[in-house]
């Protein structure tokens, strides 16, 4: 039952993948984590959510995944097409 936090040291400053998986920043606007590059989403994805098919967009400049509502990509688009 007990899981020993995992060792990060070996990340060199650089966050990886299991980081965002456990430590990835809240999003203010929408309460989403948060990921910096849609690539480190997707791979925190397939990590959380091994199997399903997971959608990442942008948010401010960060990114977020989503599985079940695709209306949330949407969102995503729609938000950053406001913002541009
Ligand atoms: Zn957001």
């Amino acid at each position: 039952m007990v899981s020993r936090p995992r060792d990060y040291s070996r990340e060199r400053g650089r966050r990886g993948v299991a980081y965002y998986a456990r430590y990835a920043p809240e999003c203010a606007a929408c309460g989403k984590k948060c990921y910096p590059s849609r690539k480190m989403a997707r791979a925190v994805a397939r990590v959380l959510f091994p199997g399903r098919r997971m959608r990442a967009y942008e948010c401010g400049g960060e990114f977020h995944v989503t599985s079940q509502d695709a209306d949330a990509a949407e969102l995503g688009r729609r938000q950053r097409a406001v913002a541009s």
